[in-house]
C-alpha cells in the first residue's frame, strides 16, 4: 500500500484526530486577536464597563444566547457528514486545516476585500492566490508584463460563470461602440484591420480578445494626443455608444447588421449557465448547444457547427468547453476546441473560449511541476492505473490558451465554501467592465501598476463587498500545499486512486450480484467521479430499472427524517438523459444493462465523488470503496426482495 502518511497533518480528520492541534491553533490566535484589539490605543478606557457582567440585563442576555447557541449547536449534529469516507456524494469533503483555521482566525479582523482600505492585508492575498492558480492552469504570471493573467475569488463557480460572460459581452460589442463614436466624432482609429471607421460590423463583431484590448489602448491613446476636454469628450462618447450605456435593444437598434452573440456549449454544462444568460440579457435562446460523444464535447460536431455560424454570419460570444463535469468528472477535449477555435479565427470568426473547470480545474496539480513546468504523459500516468488518458493530458496541457477559466477553491481545493474563482489569461480583459476606473478618464494620470489596480478590486469584478477570511483560507491553504504536483497534487492523486479503485472493483460486485441485478460503470470515468447503473435481473423496461435505482438510493441519501448517524453511505444521482446523451450512446448503455423497453427518457444512475482523502486503506484495515460494495450490493438485493424480484 502507498504511505499515506503525508496527509495526516493536513486535516483535521473524521474523527477530529487532529483536534489538539486544532483546538491548539485557534485558541492562540484567537487570544492574539483580543490582545491586538486591546493594544490598539490601550489608554482608551473600556467601552463595556468590567463589572457589566453582573447587571440581571447581561446575565439575561448571556442566558439567552447560549440557549440559542446550544440549540444550534445541536441542530447542526443533523448535517450531512462531509469529512467522512462514508460520504461519496457531492463535491465535498474534509478541509484542509490550514484554510479552516485561517478563515476562522481571520473572522474576527472582518476584512473586506472589496477595497484594500478594507482589507489591507486580505487583498493582496487574493491578488496571490489568483496569480498562484494562474501559475497551475499555465498563465503568465509575471505582473510586470501588460498581459499577465488576473484572478479572483468569487463567492462561487457560478459567479465565477457570470463573469465570464459578462466580460466577454464587453469584449466583443467595444470595437462596434469605438466605430460609431469614431464616425460620430470623426477620429481616426487604427486597428490590426485598419482605421475602424471603415469596418464592417462582421468584423468588428469578429475582434479577438488580443485585437479588442489593443483597440482600447488606441482610444485611450487618441484621447491623450487631444486636447484634455475635447479627450474626455471622446472618451465620454465611446462610452456612450457601449451596450452596457444602451442596453441590448437601444444597441440593437443603432447597429441593424447585429445580431445576438450565440454561446456554444455541451449538454452536460451546469445550470448555472442558464442563469448566466437570463441575467446578462442574451437569453438562453442564445445557447447552440454542441453534440457530446460519451458526455465530452464532440470537437467534430463543434467544427461543424461554427462552420455553418460562420455562413451565416452569426457572431459567437463564447465557447464554453468543461473541465470535469458536475456529473460525471469528463473532460471536453480542450486542445480540439482550442485547435478549432484557431482554425476559424483565420477565417474570419473569432470564437473566445471560456473552461468552466469549476471542478476539474485542480487536477492541474497533478501535471504541474514544483518549477512552473508542465509534466510529460509518461510520468504522470507512472502514479496510477488507468488515469490520464492522452486525451485528459492534452486537454490540462491546453488550458494556458483559454480566455478564462472557473476554479472552485472551495471543490478539489478542499476549502470552506465561499470560495470560487476565475482566473483571465490577460489582466487587460477587465479593464472594460471597470467602473468609474478614473485613471482611464484622466489621461493626466498614470495607469496604476498591476497590485495597485488589483487592490480597488471591486471595480473590476461583479461582486461588491466580499469575505476576505475566505481569501486568507485559500492564501494559506496555498502557500502551506501548493497547487502543484509536490502539494495538493498529492492529495488529488489519492482521490483519483480511489475512483480508479471504484472503477476496478465494480466489476466484482456486479459479478457478486448476477441473477440479482445488472450492474454497469455507464461513462468511463476521466477523473476521480465514478456513476453506476442498475437493473434488476430479467427486468427489460426502462421505468422499472428506474424505479428500482430510486429505491436502491433511498438508502444513501439525505434524508431530514433520518439521523445521519443510522446511515452507512452517503451517495448522489444524477440522470443520464437521452437528449443529452445522444440516441445511439443512451442505447448502447441500455443494452449494457439488457433493458429494451425505452418507457422513460432518462437514466437515473448513482454518482460518487470519490474526494475524500481517506477512503483507501489508510490505517491497515479498513477500506472505504469495497466497504461501499458489499454496502451497495446487499441493498441492491434488499431492494430486490422487497419488490418480490
Ligand atoms: C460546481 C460547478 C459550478 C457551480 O459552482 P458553485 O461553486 O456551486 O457556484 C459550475 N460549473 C461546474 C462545472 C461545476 O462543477
Amino acid at each position: 500500500m502507498n504511505d499515506r502518511s503525508h496527509l495526516h497533518p493536513l486535516f483535521l480528520g473524521p474523527y477530529g484526530e487532529n483536534n489538539d492541534l486544532f483546538e491548539k491553533l485557534l485558541l492562540e490566535f484567537l487570544r492574539d486577536h483580543v490582545y491586538w484589539r486591546r493594544n490598539f490605543h490601550p489608554e482608551d478606557p473600556p467601552a463595556i464597563p468590567l463589572l457589566a457582567m453582573n447587571s440581571p440585563g447581561y446575565r439575561d442576555f448571556v442566558a439567552h444566547m447560549s440557549r440559542e447557541l446550544h440549540a444550534l449547536s445541536a441542530a447542526l449534529k443533523r448535517s450531512v457528514p462531509f469529512s467522512s469516507p462514508r460520504y461519496i456524494g457531492h463535491m465535498t469533503s474534509d478541509l484542509l486545516l490550514p484554510a479552516l483555521v485561517a478563515q476562522i482566525m481571520t473572522l474576527p479582523y472582518n476584512p473586506n476585500n472589496v477595497v484594500d482600505e478594507a482589507a489591507p492585508v486580505t487583498l493582496d492575498m487574493e491578488i496571490s492566490v489568483g496569480l498562484q492558480l494562474a501559475r497551475m492552469l499555465g498563465y503568465a504570471t509575471d505582473e510586470s508584463r501588460p498581459d499577465c493573467a488576473f484572478g479572483h475569488l468569487t463567492s462561487g463557480g457560478t459567479v465565477a460563470n457570470y463573469e465570464a460572460l459578462n466580460v466577454q459581452r464587453a469584449l466583443r460589442h467595444y470595437p462596434l461602440a469605438v466605430a460609431a463614436a469614431a464616425r460620430n466624432r470623426d477620429v481616426g482609429i487604427r486597428s490590426r484591420q485598419g482605421d475602424v471607421r471603415a469596418l464592417d460590423a462582421w468584423t468588428l463583431l469578429n475582434f479577438s480578445n488580443a485585437e479588442t484590448i489593443a483597440l482600447h489602448a488606441a482610444v485611450l491613446e487618441a484621447a491623450s494626443k487631444m486636447p484634455e476636454r475635447e479627450g474626455r469628450a471622446w472618451l465620454d462618447a465611446v462610452e456612450s455608444e457601449r451596450v452596457e450605456h444602451l442596453g441590448l435593444v437601444e444597441f440593437a437598434r443603432r447597429h441593424p447588421e447585429w445580431r445576438e452573440p450565440v454561446v456554444l456549449l455541451p449538454a452536460t454544462a451546469h445550470y448555472s449557465w442558464q442563469k448566466a444568460m437570463k441575467l446578462t440579457g442574451l437569453g438562453t435562446a442564445q445557447f447552440r448547444k454542441v453534440p457530446e460523444r460519451g458526455m465530452r464535447m464532440d470537437s467534430a460536431a463543434l467544427d461543424a457547427l461554427l462552420s455553418e455560424l460562420a455562413a451565416e454570419r452569426q457572431p459567437v460570444l463564447a465557447i464554453v468547453a468543461v473541465l470535469g463535469t458536475t456529473e460525471f468528472g469528463t473532460i471536453d477535449p480542450i486542445h480540439e476546441i482550442i485547435a478549432c477555435r484557431e482554425r476559424w479565427q483565420q477565417r474570419g470568426l473569432h470564437a473566445p473560449v471560456h473552461i468552466d473547470a469549476a471542478w476539474g480545474g485542480y487536477l492541474a496539480a497533478l501535471f504541474r511541476e514544483s518549477d512552473g513546468s508542465f509534466a510529460d504523459h509518461d510520468s504522470v500516468r507512472r502514479e496510477f492505473r488507468h488515469f490520464p488518458s492522452k486525451r485528459v493530458h492534452a486537454s490540462l496541457e491546453a488550458v494556458r490558451h483559454a480566455d478564462s477559466i472557473t476554479v472552485d477553491p472551495h471543490k478539489l481545493g478542499f476549502v470552506p465554501f465561499g470560495a470560487g474563482a476565475i482566473v483571465f489569461r490577460d489582466q487587460r480583459m477587465l479593464d472594460l467592465v471597470a467602473q468609474d476606473a478614473d485613471y482611464v478618464f484622466d489621461p493626466e494620470r498614470d495607469a496604476p501598476d498591476y497590485r495597485a489596480k488589483f487592490r480597488q478590486l471591486g471595480r473590476y469584478i461583479l461582486e461588491g463587498s466580499k469575505s476576505g477570511a475566505a481569501a486568507a483560507g485559500v492564501y494559506v491553504a496555498q502557500r502551506v500545499v501548493p497547487p502543484h504536483r509536490e502539494g495538493l497534487g498529492r492529495i488529488i492523486r489519492e482521490t483519483i486512486r480511489a475512483a480508479e479503485h471504484f472503477f476496478d472493483h465494480m466489476p466484482v460486485i456486479a459479478r457478486e450480484l448476477e441473477g440479482c441485478a445488472r450492474l454497469s460503470v455507464p461513462v468511463e470515468p476521466d477523473s476521480n467521479l465514478v456513476c453506476v447503473a442498475i437493473n434488476p435481473a430479467g427486468n427489460r423496461s426502462l421505468r422499472a430499472a428506474n424505479r428500482f435505482a430510486r429505491e436502491v438510493f433511498r438508502a444513501m441519501r439525505v434524508d431530514p427524517a433520518v439521523p445521519v448517524q443510522t446511515r452507512e453511505f452517503f451517495g448522489s444521482y444524477t440522470t443520464l438523459s437521452r437528449r443529452g446523451m445522444g440516441e445511439e450512446e443512451f442505447l448502447r448503455v441500455l443494452e449494457t444493462l439488457g433493458i429494451s423497453e425505452v418507457d422513460a427518457d432518462g437514466i437515473f444512475i448513482l454518482r460518487h465523488t470519490l474526494m475524500n482523502p481517506w477512503l483507501l486503506d489508510n490505517t491497515g484495515d479498513v477500506n472505504y470503496i469495497e466497504r461501499y460494495g458489499e454496502f451497495l450490493a446487499r441493498t441492491i438485493r434488499e431492494v430486490a426482495e422487497r419488490q418480490g424480484r
